[in-house]
Order: structure tokens, then sequence, then C-alpha cells
């Protein structure tokens, strides 16, 4: 199949559409995905006759509603076509009432106490704005997919799409309001976009079945950085080996057919890892389909007997995956309103967004360090990598130079000299290409859009997007209020525009910072500047508990008092639960395959000790024998702290195995240790 051809094959497209649907019903589906027209029920039956006959076409026998609930993946629940028929047989059917609804057993997904047990209802419902599609496995099977929200018996969100709705739903109206205000066309419903960069690391699948650790937690808790690894920069962007090429290029394949405009694929910076980026699209339909990414990365990996790991951290010492969240907010008018403008007017919408965005993040870095927590994502923010756990924003030196002219309300140079003319006397002028680069920065502005770098690898951007788009529209409403208040007591505009911009940047400017983020000046500076810098997830899961919070949650019906609770609480459960199960994995390698090892060879030293009478041996042995005994030690501190289990004690303690067992994995006989060492997996290819 050519490329053409193949491109959205799997999905229930406007293309399919017409081919299987009235045109009526066609253009009453259409309008609701663009978001012009609330869902009209009636064409349910249609819409699942036509989609039905289509899947059977692909050897489709079974539907799903697709949804992502709490656990922070995908969650599916076959039902097949049939129905009986009057002479035994069976006919082949799907309603639109199966389309619209169904109602999982919803008892064993996480509700943080939003759902009693005895009320374990829970109940999926079609989101027509994320197409429909077909899921196929290797031996051919093939479902169809209806991407759904997930909801309790009384309306609560118990899932990560409704409340990124929710907050679309708030930010959208914010941007008309915008628009309204600078006079502009309103010739389609606006929406926030993104491009979500994922970087992922790939393993040889025989080395992978040597590891229980990757196996069990998803990332490798012993192990050492081998001489060679990231320091001569040659992976990134390097050649592509040719093992990892086919894999790429069926990946690309594949995503193509779900219509998922996979565009670039590279190697990253640390061996083995890689990264894929695709184009941009709207964002509710974007985090789908970085969903549907993340297993297609799996499923062709396995195909190449390769593992693909989309952990946070799966070896220390090198750096770790993350998932790079281009956001950006498409106006009424149908433009990029994170881009510079062409005229005066554009230039000074643009200057109301960003400095909406920079008040939205000074107010709420807390909020943003809480959508990105996660135990894996622990590894990487605050640990010397990036991006930091503090949250800044880097501008990039012409737009910081333009806001600290604001600062003083007169503004009115930019540091470039190709810069565009704006008309307007108040207001700076912006160069288009304002994009030095920084790639310490956790939320910088890359020219066009904003990229938030602190969402973890496995992560659903759903949340971290949730509160972009929340914090956005709170900011925006706030500075709205204020200018259409002083216009209605009769100031001109420009002036009212300037005199808010110049109040916003003074109270917030703080969260700017263009320097190196991984620099320990910056920690100090930072904590000068009072912002906060938030190591660990329970730490920062607070954020939800904060008053402030719940009302911003509340005012914009995001999320309800209880539900944003619901997600603390299942944050902080699922904390623990890692942390648990790494700390058991830990213990039981430790005690059962890595103390084994150890001994044996502090045995096998001492004994060529007193064969040879060495003193210089004798006292290497004595070395070896000595860090056998802080192996040892630290697995009874393990035991011990496991019988407490507190997390925060098991980390220590499972630091404390770790420095003993790498410690070994430098001494003991390649031969003789038990898993695959680090140098083996990196060069994989
Ligand atoms: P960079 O190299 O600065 O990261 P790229 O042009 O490679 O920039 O883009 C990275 C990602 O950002 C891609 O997924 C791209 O589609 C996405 N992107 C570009 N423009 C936008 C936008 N307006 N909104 C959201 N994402 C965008
Ligand atoms: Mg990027």
């Amino acid at each position: 199949m050519n490329v053409k051809d193949m491109f959205g094959s799997l999905v229930f497209n406007a293309k399919t559409m017409t081919k299987y649907l009235s045109d009526k019903t066609t253009h009453s589906l259409l309008s609701t995905m663009e978001g012009s027209a609330p869902l009209d029920a009636s064409i349910a039956d249609e819409v699942a006759e036509g989609m039905k006959t289509w899947a059977m076409e692909h050897g489709v026998t079974h539907f799903t509603h697709w949804f992502q609930p709490l656990t922070g993946v995908t969650a599916e629940k076959h039902d097949a076509f049939i129905n009986p028929d009057f002479d035994g047989g069976v006919i082949f059917s799907f309603s639109g009432k199966e389309l619209l609804q169904a109602e999982p057993d919803a008892s064993s997904f996480p509700s943080g106490g939003l759902r009693a047990t005895f009320e374990a209802r829970g109940y999926t419902a079609w989101d027509p704005t994320s197409p429909a599609f077909i899921k196929k496995t290797d031996d051919g099977l093939a479902v169809l997919c209806i991407p759904t929200v997930f909801c309790g018996y009384h309306g609560q969100a118990l899932d990560k799409k409704t409340p990124l709705l929710r907050s679309q739903k708030a930010l959208i109206s914010q941007l008309y309001r915008v628009g309204k205000l600078f006079g502009l066309p309103e010739t389609k419903r606006p929406y926030a976009t993104l491009g979500p960069e994922q970087e992922y690391f790939l393993v040889d699948a025989d080395l992978y079945a040597q590891r229980p650790d990757l196996i069990q937690t998803g990332r490798t808790l012993f192990g050492v950085r081998p001489a060679r690894h990231q320091q001569l920069d040659d992976h990134y962007f390097g050649q592509i080996k040719p093992r990892i090429l086919s894999f790429m290029a069926e990946v690309d394949n594949e995503l193509w057919k779900l219509g998922i405009p996979a565009k670039t694929r590279h190697n990253e910076v640390a061996p083995a890892q890689f990264e894929i980026a695709p184009i941009f699209e709207e964002q509710n339909l974007a985090v789908d389909h970085n969903m549907l990414t993340m297993d297609v990365l799996q499923m062709v990996a396995a195909r190449h007997n390769l593992v693909c790991l989309l952990h946070e951290k799966p070896f220390a010492g090198v750096n770790g995956s993350g998932k790079h969240n281009n956001w950006s907010i498409t106006g009424p008018d149908g433009k990029n309103w994170l881009s510079p403008g062409k005229n005066p007017q554009e230039n000074a919408k643009f200057l109301l967004i960003l400095v909406a965005i920079i008040k939205a993040v000074d107010e709420h870095a807390r909020l943003i360090r809480a959508a990105v927590a996660a135990p894996g994502n622990d590894h990487r923010l605050g640990a010397n990598e990036a991006p930091p756990a503090i949250i800044s924003i880097f501008l990039g030196d012409q737009l910081s130079d333009v806001v600290q002219q604001l600062k003083t309300g007169a503004a009115k140079s930019s540091k470039s000299s190709t810069s565009m003319e704006i008309g307007v006397d108040s207001l700076p002028k912006l160069s288009r290409d304002a994009t030095d680069r920084n790639r310490t920065s956790p939320f910088a502005f890359t020219g066009n859009k904003f990229e938030l770098r602190a969402v973890g690898s496995t992560a659903s951007c759903a949340t971290a997007n949730t509160v972009l788009n929340l914090i956005c529209a709170a900011s925006l409403d706030e500075m709205l209020t204020q200018l259409e208040n002083d216009l209605a007591s009769g100031k001109e505009f420009h002036i009212a525009l300037q005199e808010l911009l110049t109040q916003e940047v003074n109270a917030h400017d703080k969260i700017i910072f263009d320097g190196n983020g991984y620099s320990e000046e910056w920690v100090k500076e930072a904590k000068r500047r009072g912002l906060p810098n938030i190591q660990t997830t329970p730490e920062a899961l607070k954020a939800y508990l904060d008053e402030n919070v719940v009302a911003l949650f509340e005012k914009y019906n995001v999320l309800s008092r209880e539900e944003l609770k619901s997600r603390y609480v299942i944050g902080n459960q699922h904390y623990e639960t890692i942390i648990t199960l790494e700390a058991e994995c830990s213990l039981r390698i430790a005690k059962t395959m890595i103390l084994p090892a150890a001994i044996s060879y502090a045995t096998e030293l001492a004994d060529s000790a007193d064969a040879v009478e060495s003193d210089t041996l004798s006292k290497y042995a004595k070395e070896v024998a000595d860090l056998v005994d802080d192996l040892l030690a630290g697995i009874q501190l393990l035991e011990k702290s496991l019988r407490k289990n507190i997390a925060k004690e098991n980390v220590k303690a499972m630091e404390k195995v770790r420095e003993a067992a790498d410690a070994l994995e430098l001494i003991v006989p390649e031969n003789q240790w038990p898993l695959p060492g680090y140098g083996e997996m990196f060069f994989v290819g």
C-alpha cells in the first residue's frame, strides 16, 4: 500500500464517512467533530451501522469503548458484534445505543474515593471529537475502538479525558473573548494544539528477559554506566542502525494507518535512546494519538525482538526520557496566537497572551509540577537532569528584552534589527524569529509555541494539558476583565493594555529565566526569587489540595473538589505502590541473584589468596568481602524498611543496596554477574 492510501486507512475519518454514511449524517457528525455543533443523538444508529460495515470489511469482529482511566494507561473491553438470530445462527449488529454509551464494570479502576464499590457503575460515553479507529494485532485480530470519556454514576470524571475536554471549554471561551476585543473574524472554533515529542529506549528482548527489574518495574534497579556512554555525543542525531531504522519505519507505517502524522525520528542523547515526533494536531486528538503511539512502539518493538522502554529513567547515569509537550493555541481567526504577528494588532494580542501565560505559570508553578508528578519522573526532575524541578519560563533574548521594557511601561524597541513594523507606539517591535535555543528550561518559548519539557515519557499528556489550558484560561479571564472594565470607564485601548501588561509583568517576571536550568546557581537564585523547587511526587501532589487550586478547578468546572482530591489520592497510592514494588524487586534481586554471585567471588578470592599466600591478594579479597558485607547490610536494612513500608525509607534503603551492588558489579567477573550489564544493553542495533 502506498503511503497516501495507507494514511488513515484504519480511521473512520471524513473520507470513510462519506462512503458509509448519508451526506446529511456525515455533515452532522463532521460539524460535531469540528466543535461547531453538539452531537445529534438521532444519527447514532446510522453512524454505528456505517462503522460496523466499514470495520467488518477490515476483519473486525469486536468493538470496544476505548478510554483513559486514572491508571494512566488506556483501557478496553471487547464486545463481539454478534447477536443470536431466530434459527440458531448469528447476525452482526452494532447499535447507536452501543456506540453512545457503555457500562464497563468499573469497580477495579482507581477512583480515589470518588466511587464506593457498592455503586461501582462506571459509564463510558462516545467522544465524537476523536475519530473511531481499528486496532489490529500482528495475528490479524482487529477491534473497532471508540474513543470515550469515563464517568461515575453521578457524572464524576473517572478519567483523564473528561477534565481535558472541560479545560478546553474554559480556554476556548476566553479565546473568543480575546478575539472580540481585538475585533477579529470568527472563522472557526478556537482550539489548543499539541505536538508531543516522545522519547524512548530500545533494548534487545533477550537481554530484557534476563533483567527482572526491567520486566517488573520498567527500569534497572542495578547497573553501572560503562566507560563509554553518551559523553562523545555521537549517538544524538547519529546514523540510525539498520535494525533500529527498520523498527522505526514500521512504527511510522503503523501510525500512519491510524492517521497519526508521525514526522520525525532520530537517535537521542543517551545510548539506546530514540525519539519520535508527530506533526501537531488539535489537543484532544493529539493526546489520544500519543497514547496510541506508545502502544504501537511497544507492539512493533516485539516484532524486532526488541523491547521499548517508556520509563522516565530506565538507566542510571545517562539521560532519561520525557515528553516534550509542544502547546499552542489557535484563535477563532484560525491563526496560531503564539506566533508574533504580522501587524501591530496581532502583536498586541500576542503580548497579551504571552503575558497571560507568564502570569499563569508564575501563579501556578506548583500545579504544573503536580501535573507532571510521577515516581518515574522524580528521577529526572530535580536530579541534575533535563528539565529541573523548578518551574520557570524561557523566553529567549529578544522576548525577555521586550518583557523587561514592558516593566517600565516604555517598551518601544526590539533587540532585533530585522523586526517587523508595529504601528502602535506604545508596544515594541517584534521579529518573527525570536527563537534561540535553551534545552534546560522546563517551559520554553520556541518561536510559535511553548514547550513543556517536564512531562514524563510514560505519562498521558492529558493532565499537563488540562492544567495549561486551565491556568491560561483563568489568567486571561482576569486580565480581560480588567481590560474590559478599563475600556468601559473610557480608557483608550492601547493605554489600558499597556498598563495591564506592565502591571502583570512586574508582578510575575520572577518566573522568567533564560540561563542554565541545570546549574547550582539557578537553584540558589530560584530560592531567592521564591520559586518552588519540589523534588518528589508526594510533595508535588499536595498542590491538588491547595484551596486556590481547588477554587480554580471549580470555577471553570474542570474538576470538583472531590474529583481533584481523587487525583491526589490516586497519585499518592500509585507512588507508594511503585516504590513498594521496586523495593521488593530490588530486595529479591539483591538477595537471590547478586549476593550469591558476590559471595562466590569473594570466597574464590579468599581461597586464592590463601593458596598463593599473597598479602596483596588477601587485602583485595578483604575489600571485596567488605563490599559483600555492605550489600548484606543494605539487604537487611531494606528488609526492615519493607516491614514498615514507608516510601522514603524504602528509597533510602534501596539506594544503599544499589550502591554496594553497583560497586560489586565493577569487580565480579562479567561471566559470573547474574544480570546483563548496561554496556551490553546500550549498544543495541
Ligand atoms: P523544536 O525542534 O523546536 O522542538 P519542531 O519544529 O521540531 O521544533 O517541533 C517540535 C514539535 O512541536 C512537533 O511535534 C511540532 O509538530 C510541534 N509544533 C509545531 N508547531 C506547533 C503548534 N503551533 N502547536 C503545537 N505544537 C506545535
Ligand atoms: Mg522540541
